[in-house]
This record gives C-alpha cells, sequence and structure tokens, in this order.
C-alpha cells in the first residue's frame, strides 16, 4: 500500500484519481496483514485496486466525475464492492472518468482530463480512463472500470493492458451509478488474464438487487484458466484492414497476429459485416435515450449539487441541472429526449431497437460459425489530449468496434497488442457467445 500512495503521488499529474483513500488503505492493510498470518484471509488479501468514481462505495463520496454529484457520499455499497471486501481487496482511491461514462478519452470530467502513461500529451482512452492509467502507472494493481459501449476495453487498449466486459447479465448493476441500463457492465482492468479471470468470478452472480442478472452459477474462471488446447474458428472483419479509417499501425498489428494464428493452426478468415455501419449511430440512439432517462433523477432535491440561484421548484430543476451537468451530458440528454419524443420516437428509438435486433442476430450467427471474432480494439491508438475538441462525431466515431458486442450482449476483451513506433499501446479484441467466457479467457492466454 505504501509503494502504490508513492507512485499516486509521484504521478498526482496524470490526474488518475478523484480521491485516494489513504488512511483507509493502510490501516486495511495492518487488518488483512493480521488475516493472512492466522489463515483466515480471502482469495483477494493483498490486491490493491482502484474504482471507477461511478461505483457506490458505502460512506464515500461517488461524483461519476460530474459537478452535480459533487460533495454527495453514498449510503450504500455496490453490490460488486461488497463481494471484493469479503475476499479482503484493499481499495485505494476512487478513479477519475468521463462524466457519467459517457465520453472515450476520460477528457469530458469535471475534474479534468486524464493523461496516458506512456505519452501525456495523450488521452488515455475512455471513459475509465483513471482506471486504466492507475494500473499502467503502478499506483495499484489492478482496477474495476464499467463497459456501455467499450469504456473498460478502449482505455486498456490505450494503456497496454487486459480489459474485459463480460456478458450482459453477468455482473450486479446495483451500485452502479446507472448510464445505459442495457448496456452497462463493470469490468476488469488488469496486467494478466489471471487478474481478470479472478476478479471475474468473484464479481459475477445473481443478486436480488439486479434482475437482469443471469441465474446460473457462476464458473472457477481462474482455477479453470488453461491455454486453449484445440484449433480455433476466428473470423475477423474484413473492414478492419480495408477501411481507411483505421491506423496503418493498427491494420499491421492486426495482420501479424492473423499471421500467427494461422501458422498456428487456427482458421482464420475474413467476414463481411453489412450493418457495421449502422453499429455507432444504433448504439448512440440507444444509450442517450437511456441516458436521458436514467438522469432525470438529478433534479438539484434528491442528490449533490444545489444551485444557489434557485428560488422556486422550477429554478431549482433547472439552474441546477444547466449548472450541474457538463457540455456532453447535455448534448446527449437532449437528443436521447429528442429521440424518445412523440413523433420521432418511430423514426428513430423504436428503429434503433430494431436494427439492435438485426446486430445482434448477425453477431450471434457469425459466433456459431466461429468460436471468437477478432477485431482491433480502437481504429487508432491513443490520440492526443483536445483532438476531438470540435467535433463530437469524431469521438463517436472511434467506438466502431467495441459497440457491436455491447449492442449484442456479448463478452469481449481487449489484449494487449504490441506498440507503435512511437511507443504507443496498441490493443486486440476478441469477441466470444453469450456466457463464453471461459474459452474467451483461455484464448487470450494465447496473446500474452
Ligand atoms: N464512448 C462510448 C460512449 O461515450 C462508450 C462509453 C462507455 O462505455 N461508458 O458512450
Amino acid at each position: 500500500v505504501k509503494s502504490y500512495l508513492s507512485r499516486i503521488r509521484d504521478n498526482a499529474h496524470l490526474n488518475a484519481f478523484n480521491e485516494v483513500f489513504e488512511q483507509e488503505a493502510l490501516s486495511r492493510s495492518k487488518t488483512i496483514d493480521a488475516r493472512i498470518k492466522a489463515g483466515n484471509a480471502g482469495r483477494l488479501a493483498g490486491m490493491v485496486i482502484g474504482i471507477k468514481d461511478n461505483i457506490c462505495y458505502k460512506d464515500h463520496k461517488v461524483t461519476a466525475s460530474s459537478k452535480i454529484l459533487n460533495g454527495f457520499t453514498s449510503i450504500y455499497s455496490s453490490t460488486i464492492v461488497e463481494r471484493l471486501l469479503a475476499e479482503d481487496v484493499i481499495i485505494i482511491g476512487r478513479c477519475n472518468c468521463d462524466e457519467f461514462a459517457m465520453g472515450a478519452s476520460n477528457e469530458n470530467s469535471y475534474y479534468g482530463p486524464v493523461k496516458n502513461y506512456a505519452d501525456t500529451s495523450r488521452v488515455p482512452g475512455g471513459s475509465s480512463g483513471g482506471s486504466a492509467v492507475a494500473v499502467q502507472a503502478g499506483m495499484c494493481h489492478a482496477s474495476i472500470g464499467t463497459d456501455t459501449g467499450g469504456s473498460v476495453r478502449q482505455p486498456a487498449s490505450f494503456c497496454g493492458l487486459v480489459g474485459l466486459k463480460p456478458t450482459y447479465g453477468s455482473i450486479s448493476r446495483h451500485g452502479i451509478i446507472a448510464y445505459a441500463s442495457s448496456f452497462d457492465q463493470v469490468g476488469p482492468i488488469t496486467r494478466s488474464v489471471e487478474d481478470a479471470a479472478l476478479l471475474l468470478e468473484i464479481m459475477a452472480g445473481a443478486d436480488e438487487y439486479d434482475s437482469t442478472l443471469a441465474r446460473k452459477p457462476v464458473t472457477a474462471y481462474r482455477d479453470e484458466l488453461k491455454p486453449a488446447g484445440s484449433k480455433k474458428r476466428i473470423a475477423y472483419l474484413q473492414e478492419s484492414l480495408s477501411s481507411p479509417g483505421v491506423d496503418d499501425e493498427v491494420k499491421g498489428s492486426l495482420i501479424g497476429y492473423i499471421e500467427k494464428l494461422r501458422a498456428d493452426g487456427h482458421t482464420v478468415k475474413p467476414v463481411a459485416f453489412e450493418y457495421l455501419d449502422y453499429i455507432v449511430p444504433t448504439y448512440y440512439i440507444l444509450a442517450m435515450a437511456e441516458a436521458s432517462s436514467n438522469l432525470a433523477r438529478y433534479d438539484g432535491v434528491h442528490y449533490g449539487y444545489r444551485s444557489p440561484a434557485a428560488t422556486d421548484l422550477l429554478t431549482t430543476y433547472k439552474r441546477s441541472r444547466s449548472e450541474g451537468f457538463g457540455k456532453e451530458v447535455k448534448r446527449r440528454i437532449m437528443l436521447g429526449t429528442f429521440v424518445l419524443s412523440a413523433g420521432y420516437y418511430d423514426a428513430y428509438y423504436a428503429k434503433a431497437q430494431k436494427v439492435r435486433r438485426l446486430i445482434r442476430e448477425k453477431t450471434d450467427s457469425l459466433l456459431e460459425e466461429f468460436d471468437f471474432i477478432l477485431t482491433p480494439t480502437a481504429p487508432e491508438p491513443a490520440f492526443a489530449l483536445g483532438k476531438t475538441e470540435k467535433d463530437p462525431v469524431v469521438m463517436y466515431l472511434y467506438d466502431i468496434f467495441t459497440v457491436q458486442a455491447s449492442l449484442a450482449g456479448v463478452p469481449a476483451i481487449s489484449l494487449p497488442a504490441g506498440a507503435t513506433n512511437k511507443g504507443l499501446p496498441l490493443g486486440l479484441q476478441l469477441l466470444a457467445k453469450r456466457f463464453a467466457e471461459q474459452e474467451l479467457l483461455n484464448f487470450s492466454k494465447y496473446f500474452l
């Protein structure tokens, strides 16, 4: 704990943490040390982690990196925090992120942007950028993020780490600040596949507070982890190599792995995904619609920030929300409200639901034919801070490879896949069938 705390101090300029629980972590380490000596410690005894600042932890502040939750203290813990603590994890602090997890660069935070440890002029990815940099820069052993459309996988890829988004319905969302509820999933960011397997195993499984969870027993992912024995069938999207929007070094890394997989006897085939152009618009219509509904609760009365200029109920709502939410969050609330409004609902929201079904069915049918789908995690390596400032759509389009798994609800993992000439980390993504996490983790060992 002491060594992580000193790394945190030395790297304060990266802005990875919104708050560090220094005293708590130190005193907890003593308690756990005693338990280790007594031989009754949990499976995570000694593991020091950071949690994204949209995960509730009883009697601790939680802000989702928004001004509107500034000063808010959670009165209960999320299910995942309870499960991690029960196994003697040490939570060292809450990690910076994009406001309400909306973004792909961690620049939309009320507490300022996070910087990539590999190159501080570049973004760490987002929205779980602080969680990724905390691990990348050695400020904790592993971290927990949330992934709605790529927020665990893409920052893991920008920081050279392993990022897992489990099957929708694997991990409880109870106590996770909601962004888009039909997509949101918690996921670990780690250096190894072993740690990802162990953290998944401990966090996953039924919870009476989340009715969307599968009621099946949780696999012992960590103990069952072994390199995949048989030869696999792998599909890759042909557009990931043909599209001019994909960086040459990203393509080079993908080609390298395709050739290596083939040389090792696996079947790797290009496939066409005819809905590729609809993936990003469908995701954003649905995610914004759900966000506009989820964020209606921040009214200046129930939680956090209330405008001092409010004089009556209506100005309490208007002023608190106008002053409390950042620009990107407001944009999404307005667009989400628009696509749900009478007259536009059928043209946008209902249509996007239908296209989501098509994307899900096509993804499922590919995963019947193949064991995995292989893609780059992101079309470019970590980009410069400020690059997407003028045009939010540029940033939305960067999600092209990550949102497919989110729309389909299937598991996906981002794995480190070398670096660019300038030393920026590259990542590759694998998608698998729903609840095929064990196969996914086993095959991930091939890359690491
Ligand atoms: N970049 C995507 C968005 O802004 C995904 C974010 C996330 O997964 N939370 O919605």
